[in-house]
């Protein structure tokens, strides 16, 4: 796709030149210069300022959506571009470099749930929530994890019973990232408690507005609310809102799950800032440099960065190929986990106690949410274990775990 691509860069840089500005990364201008925010998640002093952010978040992303640049790769009776996938990927890329509003809250709808849509939901389906995912109306939450259930997925208990053209839930989610910013949820439900666990699940896509649905925040260690509670008293859902057949969720929740990984471990949810880049300067700023078990750290960050562009780089020439991602999403997100709890622990070190009190210290404190949020980075989307597993299993075809 060479020509296609080079035309397809040439347009979406010109868009974005001429409707954003180069993002000032403080590594590129200096130290001292610019935010220095690191960028593990956007944060927000309140629910106001969250609403607002968002505002400016759909107002772009529509604009992007708007000149062919939000969904090159969808089918065109969509509204897509009915281009190359990967072309979005580059997009992204090039996005990236741009100070344009936080694109985070769609990426579970556009990388997570829409994949799901587009592989097993209905024609219907796919009409009536990818327009709006793409184009940044509709906020989408993923309602898979509860409170018993969360490696061992398959063993959730929210039951859905058949009552004529509609389904009546009720159960409990958890760790629900942004539901409360959500209009959909990705909904993975027991409906036959006879099968064996993992044919009894269906999925659904559930209006977060539906009466008997109850959102209740949950705070993190980094002091925000990112993530949810979801209550479901006997929430009614049309069976027609049912992706793919009865019993189906899982080989559906599958799918989400690998681009989930892929997506965590290259960095998909990320901004262009380089943390090893950040530390480099750090440790120059600090007179550190020169150090040699800081020099040894920062080479093994940078060694393991390095890998990780190489893998993404396997990665999207298998998608190219088209193949379905597999268990190098696990790899991927095993060395992002690692790299961004190791960045902490060097952060910390070089800091000390200034990334505990703001002192208004350029540079410092920033670190404390990287490093209070960084171990979030080993659970979501799969936990490490669970990943080392995947790996053992289905890449060197050792035994499979008990069950
Ligand atoms: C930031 C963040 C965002 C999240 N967002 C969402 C979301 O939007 N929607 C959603 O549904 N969920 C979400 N989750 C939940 C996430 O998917 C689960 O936390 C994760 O799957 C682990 O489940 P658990 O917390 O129940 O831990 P458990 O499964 O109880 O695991 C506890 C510990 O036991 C280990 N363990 C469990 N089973 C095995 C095994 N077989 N072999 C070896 N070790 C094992 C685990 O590795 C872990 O260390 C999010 C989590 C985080 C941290």
């Amino acid at each position: 796709m060479g020509d296609e691509l080079s035309e397809f860069r040439a347009a979406a840089l010109h868009f974005l030149e001429t409707n954003a500005r180069h993002r000032v990364v403080a590594t590129q201008a200096g130290w001292g210069i610019g935010s220095d925010s690191i960028g593990l998640l956007d944060a927000h002093a309140d629910r106001a300022a969250e609403a607002a952010a968002l505002a400016r978040s759909r107002e772009w992303r529509r604009l992007v959506f708007d000149h062919g640049f939000g969904w090159a790769g969808g089918p065109v009776a969509l509204g897509g571009g009915g281009r190359n996938p990967l072309l979005d990927e580059e997009y992204r890329r090039l996005e990236v470099e741009f100070d344009v509003p936080d694109q985070q809250p769609f990426a579970t709808g556009t990388h997570l749930v829409a994949p799901a849509l587009l592989a097993h939901g209905s024609p219907e389906l796919q009409a009536k929530y990818l327009p709006g995912i793409f184009r940044g109306e509709l906020v989408v939450c993923q309602l898979l994890s509860e409170p018993e259930a969360g490696s061992d997925l398959a063993a959730l208990r929210t039951r859905a019973v058949r009552d004529g053209d509609h389904w009546v839930v009720t159960g409990q989610k958890v760790w629900s990232s942004q539901a409360h910013l959500s209009q959909v949820g990705q909904l993975l439900v027991r409906t036959d408690p006879d099968a064996p666990k993992h044919q009894g699940i269906t999925m659904f896509v559930l209006d977060m507005d539906t009466p008997g649905v109850t959102v209740r925040p949950l705070r993190q260690m980094t002091g925000e609310t990112h993530f949810n509670e979801v209550f479901l008293d006997e929430v009614r859902i049309p069976d027609a809102n049912r992706v793919g057949e009865l019993g189906s969720g899982w080989r559906a929740v599958m799918a989400t799950l690998m681009s989930e990984r892929a997506s965590v471990g290259s960095g998909a949810n990320n901004s262009a800032i380089d943390p090893v880049a950040r530390l480099r300067d750090m440790a120059e700023h600090l007179d550190r440099a020169n150090d040699p078990i800081v020099r040894q750290r920062l080479a093994a960050l940078h060694t393991n960065a390095e890998l990780r562009r190489f893998l993404i780089g396997r990665h999207e020439a298998a998608m190219q190929a088209g193949k379905a991602p597999g268990a190098e999403g696990s790899i991927l997100k095993l060395l992002f986990g690692d790299q961004a709890v190791r960045c902490a622990a060097l952060a910390s070190e070089l800091l000390g106690p200034s990334v505990l009190a703001d002192s208004g210290e350029w540079g410092t404190y920033a670190w404390g949410r990287w490093i209070t949020g960084s171990p979030m980075m080993r659970i979501a989307g799969g936990t490490d274990e669970i990943q080392r597993n995947t790996l053992a299993e289905r890449l060197l075809g050792l035994p499979r775990e008990p069950s």
